[in-house]
């Protein structure tokens, strides 16, 4: 089983094909909104106007179970849910949350 322990075992994965490849299916998912955002009542796309050019900087793909604890769930569609920079760093600085939302695992399991 893979193992995503290391900054290296996690930069090889997220380069793969596969994250790849089921990022762009959460995003496309998720219609490339932030969904804590969403959530708040706010919009946010992935991408907005700077200086008339598009730029597309805004979103992460997050896993709610992290992949370091939970490598088994790293390609799983159901543990990503679409971030902006913003939401994303809040996430992760308020640090590793115990399974608060039961209702995920409930139909994993
Ligand atoms: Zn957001
Ligand atoms: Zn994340």
């Amino acid at each position: 089983m893979s193992e995503f322990k290391t900054k290296e075992q996690k930069k090889t994965f997220y380069k793969s094909k596969e994250w790849e490849s089921l990022r762009r299916r959460a995003l496309e998912r998720d219609n490339h909104e932030c969904q804590e955002c969403r959530r708040q009542g706010r919009v946010h796309l992935d991408s907005k106007k700077v200086e008339g050019k598009r730029k597309s900087i805004e979103l992460n793909v997050h896993h709610k179970y992290e992949i370091e604890y939970f490598p088994k769930l790293a390609l799983v569609l159901d543990n990503l849910e679409t971030l902006c920079l913003n939401c994303h760093n809040k996430v992760h600085g308020k640090g590793f949350k115990p399974a608060k939302e039961k209702k995920w695992d409930d139909e994993m399991w």
